[in-house]
C-alpha cells in the first residue's frame, strides 16, 4: 500500500501526521474498533469503543480482557481471537454488553492485521450496535410463532399456496376437514391444487383473477374434494400475500366447514318445496270448497227469499183486509174486537216469521238495522201484552214500568228491539213459576236529539248459577232443568246480545240462583221531536183534495192487489191493475198513472225491472214509482230506489204507512171524517 505523505514533511514526522489522520478517522468510527496483540493485549481503541465499555483508552491500552471484563466474558474473547489468528480469517460473533445493565447487543467482526512474512501480528475487533435490529427481529420471530401457534390451534382451515398450485402449509384443522390425518400427507398429495382440490376449477381461476384485480375475496361458498373423493361445502376468506416489493407471492384461505348448514338449507328447501306444493293443494282445495260453499250458500239464500215471500204473502191478505175492515165505521164492538185480535195475531206471526229468518241471517253475521220513528209508548204496550198472555197462562205477576219523562218517540228498528224484549220477556216468563215479571224503561240521560234509554227485565224465577252468567250468551248453551231447557234453542241470547250490540249497547245480567235474575241494556236512540199522525188518525182519511188520481197497481197475487184496489177505491182513486210486469207498461202506456204501485216479485218481468223500463219510455219517465216486497233487506231497499224506484215498503204493508207514502208521492192533501 502506498501512502502521500499528509503533511509533506520528513519520513518521521510524515508517520507520525499519518498516525495523527489514522487515529482521528479511527476516532470518527461510528463502529467500535480494538486492535489487540497475539497476546491478547490491548494495542489500541477508538472512542466509541472507551463509550461502549465505559473506559477510558489508557485504562484499557496494555491489558488484557482477563484484567477488564469478567472472566467468562474474557475466556470467550480470548477463543474467539484465537480462532482468528488460527484461520487467519474474519469470524462474526454477535455479543451482549459486557456492562451489567445495559441491553445492547453488539456484532463484532474480528479479523486479523497481518505482519511482515504474512502472519497474524494481531488482530482488529469492528463492533456495531445492532440492538435495534435484534428487537425487531425478535418480535418478527414472536410473531411468527404467534401466527404459528393460532394457525395450529385454529378450528378454521387455514392453508397457503403457491402461484403455481401448490399446497405450501396448512392447519390441522384444514387436513381434518378433507379427512386426512396428517397435514404432511396433504402437502405432498397438494401439487396442483386447481385440478386436485376444487370440485370445480374453473371457480379457481375465478378466485385467482379476483384476487389479482382486488387483492382479497370473501365469502365465498364454494365445494372441495376430501381425500375420499366426496364433496364439502365451505365458505372462503383468500388473500393475495406479496413481497416486500409488491410481487405477488402465495395465496393464503381461510376455510370454514358449512356442510351441515348446507344440508339444513337444502332440507328447509325441500320443505318449502313440499309445503308451497301442500298449500297449492290446499287453496284449490279450499278454492273447490268455497265455490261449493258459494253455490250451497246461494242456493239458502234462494230458498230464504222464497220461503219468506211464500209465507208472507197470504198474511198480506189477511192483514190487509183486517186493517181495512177495522175502517168501516159500521162494525160492532164484537167485530172490531175480532178484526184487531185477527190483525194483532198475524203481526205475531208475521214476526215470528221474520224471527225465524232473521235467525239465518244474523248467525251469518249480517246484521241490517231499520231504523224508523216508533212511538214508544204504543210499541211498549203491544209488548207487554204479548207477556202478560203468557204471564197470565202462568199466573205469575207482570208488571210494565214506564216513567212519564220518556220520550215519545225515538228511531229504532222496532223489530229487533221487540225481538229482543221478548226474548228476555219470554226467558223471564218461562223461567218463573211464581213472584212477579217486570218490564221496566228508564231514561238515564237526556240531550242534542237523543237519549239513553234502559231497558231492564226482572224476574223472580229460578236465576242462575254465577258460573253460567257469560255462558249463556253463547250460542246453543242452555243450563238449569232439562225440562225448561227443552222449550228453547239456547240462540235466543246470543242473538239479543248481537242485535243489542248492533244497536250500540250490551246486555247485562245480574242472577241469584232460586232467586231470580235481572237483564239489561242501554242504548241511545234519536228522539224524533213531531208527533207521527196515528194508526186512528189514518183511519180518519176519507179522501183527498182536487182532481181525481189514477193508480196503478201490479202484483202477481190477486188477494194483494185487491186488498190495494179495496183501500185506494174507497178514498176515491181511480185504480188499474197488472199481474206483472208487462202487464203494469202495457196499462200505463195506455192511461198514463199519477202513482204505480209494483210487487218486486212478479213473473216475466219483475218491479224492478219494470220500474228501469218505465224510466227510459218519455211519457212515463216522471210517473213516481212505489215497490213494495216481503222479500227484500233494507239494504236491497236502497239498492231499489237508486234503481229508479220513488220508495220502498216492506209487505205485509202498513195503511198508514201506505197513505203516508201515497199522499207524498202524489203531493196530495188528505181529507179526514169529522170528529165524532
Ligand atoms: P233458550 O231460552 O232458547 O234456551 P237463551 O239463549 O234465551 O235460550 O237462554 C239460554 C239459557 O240461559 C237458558 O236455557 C237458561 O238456562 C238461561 N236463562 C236465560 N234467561 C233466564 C232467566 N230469566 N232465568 C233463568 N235462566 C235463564
Amino acid at each position: 500500500m502506498s501512502m502521500a505523505d499528509p503533511v509533506g514533511n520528513d519520513t518521521s514526522e510524515a508517520l507520525a501526521g499519518w498516525q495523527g489522520l489514522l487515529q482521528s478517522i479511527v476516532d470518527q468510527s461510528p463502529a467500535a474498533i480494538h486492535v489487540k496483540d497475539r497476546q491478547g493485549r490491548y494495542l489500541l481503541v477508538n472512542r466509541r469503543f472507551e463509550e461502549m465499555h465505559r473506559l477510558r483508552a489508557c485504562e484499557i491500552v496494555g491489558k488484557t480482557d482477563a484484567a477488564l471484563f469478567p472472566p467468562e466474558q474474557a475466556a470467550r474473547r480470548r477463543i474467539l481471537d484465537q480462532a482468528v489468528l488460527a484461520r487467519g480469517c474474519a469470524q462474526e460473533d454477535e455479543e451482549a454488553s459486557a456492562i451489567e445493565d445495559d441491553p445492547s447487543t453488539f456484532l463484532t467482526v474480528r479479523f486479523p492485521l497481518l505482519g511482515a512474512q504474512g502472519r497474524a501480528a494481531a488482530i482488529c475487533g469492528m463492533s456495531t450496535d445492532i440492538t435495534e435490529r435484534k428487537r425487531a427481529e425478535d418480535a418478527l420471530r414472536r410473531s411468527e410463532e404467534e401466527y404459528q401457534s393460532t394457525v395450529e390451534d385454529a378450528l378454521e382451515g387455514i392453508f397457503r399456496v403457491s402461484l403455481q398450485g401448490q399446497m405450501l402449509t396448512a392447519n390441522p384443522a384444514f387436513a381434518r376437514m378433507l379427512g386426512y390425518e396428517w397435514v404432511d400427507e396433504l402437502l405432498d398429495r397438494m401439487t396442483d391444487v386447481r385440478r386436485q382440490l376444487y370440485v370445480r376449477p374453473q371457480e379457481r381461476d375465478l378466485i385467482m383473477s379476483a384476487l389479482l384485480e382486488r387483492g382479497t375475496v370473501e365469502g365465498c361458498e364454494l365445494q372441495l374434494r376430501r381425500k375420499d373423493g366426496s364433496s364439502l361445502w365451505v365458505a372462503i376468506s383468500t388473500r393475495l400475500v406479496r413481497d416486500a416489493g409488491g410481487q405477488p407471492l402465495l395465496v393464503e384461505t381461510f376455510a370454514s366447514d358449512i356442510s351441515e348448514r348446507k344440508r339444513v338449507e337444502a332440507e328447509l328447501k325441500r320443505h318449502q318445496d313440499h309445503l308451497a306444493d301442500l298449500v297449492a293443494e290446499r287453496t284449490a282445495e279450499l278454492t273447490q270448497a268455497k265455490e261449493q260453499a258459494e253455490v250451497a250458500n246461494h242456493a239458502k239464500s234462494a230458498f230464504l227469499a222464497s220461503m219468506s215471500h211464500e209465507l208472507r204473502t197470504p198474511l198480506n191478505g189477511v192483514l190487509g183486509f183486517a186493517q181495512i175492515l177495522q175502517t168501516d165505521p159500521n162494525l160492532t164492538q164484537r167485530q172490531r174486537l175480532g178484526l184487531q185480535t185477527i190483525q194483532r195475531s198475524g203481526e205475531h206471526l208475521l214476526a215470528l216469521i221474520n224471527d225465524i229468518l232473521d235467525l239465518a241471517k244474523i248467525e251469518a253475521g249480517k246484521v241490517d238495522l231499520v231504523e224508523a220513528p216508533v212511538q214508544l209508548s204504543e210499541f211498549l204496550r203491544v209488548v207487554a201484552d204479548i207477556v202478560r198472555v203468557k204471564a197470565d197462562e202462568k199466573k205469575v205477576r207482570f208488571r210494565c214500568d214506564t216513567p212519564a219523562d220518556l220520550p215519545a218517540a225515538v228511531r229504532t228498528d222496532e223489530r229487533r228491539l221487540r225481538q229482543v224484549l221478548l226474548n228476555l220477556l219470554g226467558n223471564a216468563v218461562k223461567f218463573t213459576d211464581q213472584g212477579e215479571i217486570r218490564l221496566r224503561v228508564t231514561q238515564l240521560d237526556r240531550g242534542s236529539g237523543t237519549a239513553l234509554l234502559r231497558f231492564e227485565v226482572e224476574d223472580t224465577g229460578v236465576g242462575i248459577d254465577a258460573e253460567h252468567l257469560e255462558t249463556i250468551f253463547l250460542p246453543f248453551e242452555q243450563v238449569g232443568q232439562a225440562a225448561r231447557r227443552a222449550s228453547g234453542t239456547g240462540l235466543g241470547l246470543a242473538i239479543s246480545r248481537q242485535l243489542v250490540r248492533a244497536m250500540g249497547g250490551d246486555i247485562r245480567v245480574q242472577s241469584h240462583a232460586a232467586q231470580g235474575s235481572r237483564f239489561w241494556f242501554d242504548i241511545r236512540l234519536s228522539v224524533v221531536g213531531q208527533q207521527l199522525p196515528d194508526g186512528a188518525a189514518y183511519a180518519e182519511v176519507v179522501g183527498y183534495e182536487g182532481r181525481r188520481r189514477r193508480v196503478l197497481v201490479a202484483d202477481d197475487v190477486p188477494a194483494n192487489r185487491a186488498v190495494l184496489t179495496d183501500l185506494l177505491g174507497s178514498l176515491g182513486f181511480v185504480v188499474d191493475e197488472a199481474e206483472d210486469g208487462e202487464a203494469l207498461l202495457a196499462r200505463a202506456r195506455m192511461a198514463c198513472p199519477d202513482l204505480v204501485i209494483a210487487d218486486i216479485v212478479m213473473p216475466r218481468l219483475d218491479g224492478v225491472q219494470a220500474t228501469q223500463h218505465l224510466r227510459r219510455t218519455p211519457s212515463l219517465e216522471a210517473v213516481p214509482v212505489l215497490l213494495v216486497s216481503a222479500t227484500v233487506s233494507a239494504s236491497d231497499a236502497e239498492r231499489h230506489v237508486a234503481a229508479g224506484a220513488n220508495a220502498f215498503l216492506p209487505k205485509p204493508i202498513d195503511v198508514r204507512q201506505l197513505l203516508q207514502r201515497v199522499g207524498d208521492l202524489m203531493e196530495l192533501h188528505w181529507t179526514h171524517a169529522p170528529p165524532a
